[in-house]
């Protein structure tokens, strides 16, 4: 039994849409790909291409089943990106574009963007309102030197930036970016915290219905919870957030979150174990069933398929991959370094039964723009659940309290929170 947030079939509203997408990113990336690599220069961060594709196809373009517009955002920075990322570049095509790869998640926040996930779950596809794509290419330099110089950034991971626009359609925007939540893990408990306790509650009631629900700060509290590390780890999450939640301060950005999806490794994936069935939670509530084998076959054939398309340079890597069960790369990364995530630590700082899934997400909204929002819905109603524009110091300020009074370390603090100490 299968049960993906939405598979994306043919008969699937967005399929058009989704196709669109894959299409584009496959041509427009391996086009950058197969180039010789080479060092950015300031137009690369402007640099802007189009691609017109229709069924019959042309020198530039191969035929696609539909006809559409394409337009690729700073290409050479998003491959240095996702070379600073240690994406492999084969990999990332093949996970990305195989057939029949998306599953919808339909909009689960309340800015009306839709998720996508790629078929093995590695990649988020996230439309984006036009302000947010604008903005993302205004400070495209600040995050792509952040980047460089702070490779364990808990800010999302941006891998790509682009536009389809449909023949008489609106234009989508979207971006391609990591998923926190690993495919081979339950997420046995999600949150997504800003420091805010003003509307920042998921009914508890609903709970029932719906176990993986995403819950808030308030849910969060009640549980009396705490993200637990050791000296060593919470200097390094703590450090690491504090260089971040900087960056965002200076770029002005605000209503960003910190998502986090804790595995508990004692319930570990026991309702699946019997079967041998992995389990993926999308973020939200779905939940994808796959046995390993048809997961590692499908690899293995996206894989192979590759090899006529890949750029002989990557061949090598191709191969790395297909002997790997591992996705390369993200192990070398301090906060997805255990298992894909960050696991929890007593005060000695050995290992203890939770591996939290973390990561700072949502950081494309600007200052300015959310204030122009407010106005507007004030000067509509006077409805208390939308979002209050608070300036990107003070939010920073908050969030990142926020996170310091829940990060403990077991045995500090006075708390008594002592849990999950292997004895
Ligand atoms: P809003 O602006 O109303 O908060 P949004 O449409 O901008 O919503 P996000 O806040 O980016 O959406 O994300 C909504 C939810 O999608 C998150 O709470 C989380 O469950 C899931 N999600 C978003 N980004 C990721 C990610 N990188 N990895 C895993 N899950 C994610
Ligand atoms: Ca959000
Ligand atoms: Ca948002």
């Amino acid at each position: 039994k299968v049960l993906v947030g939405t598979k994306v079939g043919e008969d699937h509203v967005n399929y058009i849409l989704a196709y669109n997408m894959l299409t584009g990113i496959r041509v427009a990336v391996s086009r950058t790909t197969a180039k010789l690599d080479r060092e950015l220069t300031d137009n690369d961060f402007i640099a802007k291409h189009k691609l017109a594709f229709d069924i019959s196809g042309n020198e530039l373009t191969p035929s696609a089943k539909y006809d559409f517009k394409f337009k690729d955002y700073a290409p050479w920075v998003f491959r240095h990106l996702r070379q600073l990322f240690r994406l492999d570049p084969a990999d990332y095509l093949i996970s990305l574009t195989s057939k029949y790869i998306v599953s919808e998640l339909g909009s689960p926040g309340k800015s009306g963007s839709f998720f996508y996930f790629s078929r093995d779950y590695r990649f988020i596809i996230k439309t984006i309102h036009h302000s947010e794509h604008k903005f993302l290419l205004r400070i495209l330099k600040e995050y792509y030197n952040h980047v460089k110089d702070n490779p364990n950034t808990l800010i999302s991971q941006f891998y790509g930036l682009h536009r389809v626009k449909l023949p008489y359609g609106r234009k989508i925007h979207f971006i391609i970016m990591n998923n926190l939540f690993p495919p081979h893990r339950d997420i046995h408990q999600t949150f997504d915290l800003k420091g805010s306790t003003i509307g920042r509650d998921y009914d508890e009631r609903k709970l029932k219905d719906n176990k993986h629900a995403t819950m808030k700060d308030l849910n969060w509290l009640r549980r009396d919870k705490y993200i637990s590390l050791g000296p060593r780890k919470r200097d390094q999450f703590m450090k690491q957030l504090e260089t971040d939640v900087k960056l965002l301060e200076r770029l002005n950005i605000m209503d960003y979150s910190l998502l986090i999806g804790i595995h508990d490794l004692r319930k570990g994936n026991t309702e699946h174990i019997r079967d041998s069935t992995l389990t993926v939670f999308t973020p939200g509530q779905q939940i994808l069933e796959r046995t390993p084998s048809k997961l590692e076959r499908d690899r293995r054939l996206s894989l192979r398929r590759a090899f006529s398309t890949a750029n002989p340079a990557s061949l090598e890597q191709v191969i790395d991959v297909l002997r790997s069960d591992e996705y390369p790369g993200r192990k070398s990364f301090t906060f997805y370094a255990d298992d894909g995530g960050f696991r929890a630590t007593d005060e000695h700082d050995g290992p203890l039964y939770e591996i939290y899934y973390l990561g700072v997400i949502d950081c494309l909204t600007n200052y300015s723009f959310a204030k122009k929002v407010e106005t507007f819905w004030k000067g509509l109603s006077h409805s208390r659940e939308r979002l209050s524009a608070i300036p990107p110091f003070e939010y920073g300020e908050r969030f990142y309290k926020f996170i310091l009074s829940i990060v403990k370390t077991p045995g500090q603090g006075g708390s008594g929170q002592v849990r999950n100490q292997i004895s």
